[in-house]
């Protein structure tokens, strides 16, 4: 991938970066000192969106300065040190090992998901995958839904050592091997080798003296991470969001990656119309999705579909109003299919950081509004005795002609003749 043949360079371009300009980390994300982790959060979900390389909008520079000041800031150690002594403590924090300099493309994938670069000979640990459902009003507008997942990660107390005090020996048994070979003689001279794992060390080459109060020595905890999928108009349905490395974690091997399928959510139908009812209407309840195209069920009376002179206002997923109408005169019949151009999904196309003008034509699919007539069961008296005069009066001028009623098709002599059966 490009990324992976980037970023040798981008790396010198962030030491430049780091070298030229000591801006204010704060200013860096349009926050102020008083910020808290969410404020952190969302300032570096908008802004690095915005200014990945991938996108229209998107600077290089801007975007690995806003990864490594959301990387200092959302560490309360980093965060201290630099709200203390400024760019030339965190230098110092830094010579002296304090903080790892990560990948800012792993860090913008931790949030949105999405990359697929792997590190070769690497061992990784196995991968995870969480189903995430979503309404369908979400898959057409988009949206960050933010999630939670509990997962195993290393332990912050003893950062992964598994020892309280931060001495790990190395196995006297083994001598730090892990294994342990004992000779057998099985005959004068003969010698059997066998090798197996140490009982003491349990096979890891260490031991440790005083292990860790929090995770017991295991190295690793389990904790609820909270993460954000972003949804993204007009994904198709069971797509994967792709987190990279982050599955469990482990101190001896790489996380694999978090797979979040996203799926649709099954509406619910309100049979009540109380306000929430009317208000969670647009949920996607009565709209049915294929690909990009979008089915919905309108229902006319049998005045409208024969007389016309209607409208109807529709209500889209994001809202927005639909109007379908038909002139007097206009004759809708049943099971029609009306084919609204532009009014389905948004035509989505897989790489997760590019823009779709949302208005320009071509970017949607098609609504298909199929009518159903509905013929009334009771009329009221007066109503159906006219009705049924009209009737006679009709049949009675026209006569009745079954090879049409049947639906058998007319010769061309006779139709000339014919009026409409009603
Ligand atoms: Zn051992
Ligand atoms: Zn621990």
């Amino acid at each position: 991938m490009l990324l992976s043949t980037l970023f040798p360079l981008l790396l010198t371009l962030l030491t430049l970066a780091l070298a030229a300009a000591q801006q204010d980390l704060y200013k860096i994300l349009q926050l102020d000192k008083s910020c808290n982790d969410r404020d952190l959060k969302r300032a570096y979900r908008t802004l690095s969106k915005k200014y990945h390389p991938d996108k229209s909008s998107g600077d290089e520079q801007k975007f690995l300065e806003v990864a490594e000041a959301y990387e200092t800031l959302s560490d309360p150690t980093t965060r201290k040190i630099y709200d203390q002594y400024g760019h030339d403590g965190l230098a110092n924090h830094k010579r002296t090992g304090g903080q790892q300099q990560h990948n800012p493309f792993d860090l913008f994938s931790q949030f949105f998901g999405g990359g697929s670069r792997q590190q070769p000979g690497v061992r990784r640990g196995h991968e995870m995958e969480v189903k995430l459902s979503v309404p369908l009003r979400d898959f057409y507008t988009g949206r960050e839904v933010p999630f939670s997942l509990e997962k195993q990660q290393i332990c912050d107390t003893c950062s992964g050592s598994g020892s309280a005090d931060g001495h790990v020996e190395t196995c006297t048994r083994c001598n730090g091997r892990g294994i342990i070979i004992q000779k057998h003689m099985l005959a004068p001279g003969m010698f059997q080798q066998v090798q197996s794992h140490c009982d003491v060390c349990g096979g890891q080459g260490k031991t440790i003296k005083r292990p860790c109060k929090t995770c017991n020595g295991s190295k690793v905890v389990r904790k609820v991470v909270d993460l954000v999928a972003d949804i993204e108009p007009g994904m198709p349905r069971g797509h994967r969001v792709i987190f990279e490395n982050e599955a469990d974690e482990h101190p001896d091997y790489v996380a694999g990656n978090l797979n979040v399928v996203i799926d649709e959510l099954s509406p619910k139908i309100n049979t009540d119309e109380t306000d929430e009812a009317r208000k969670s209407r647009n949920d996607g309840a009565f709209f049915r999705r294929k690909g990009p195209d979008l089915y919905w069920k309108e229902v006319l009376s049998l005045r409208e579909a024969w007389m016309g002179s209607w409208t109807r206002n529709l209500t889209h997923l994001d809202s927005h109003i639909v109007a379908l109408s038909r002139g007097r005169g206009e004759v809708v019949q049943p099971g029609q299919v009306e084919a609204v151009r532009g009014e389905g999904m948004s035509i989505w196309h897989d790489g997760h950081v590019h823009e779709h003008d949302e208005h320009e034509t071509g970017t949607h699919g098609t609504l298909y509004v199929e009518y159903v007539v509905v013929l009334p069961d009771q009329m009221e008296r007066g109503m159906e005795k006219e009705f049924w005069a009209v009737w006679e009066k009709w049949r009675g001028k026209n006569g009745v002609d079954l090879g049409r009623d049947s639906g058998r098709p007319v010769p061309q002599g006779v139709r000339a003749e014919l009026k409409d059966e009603l």
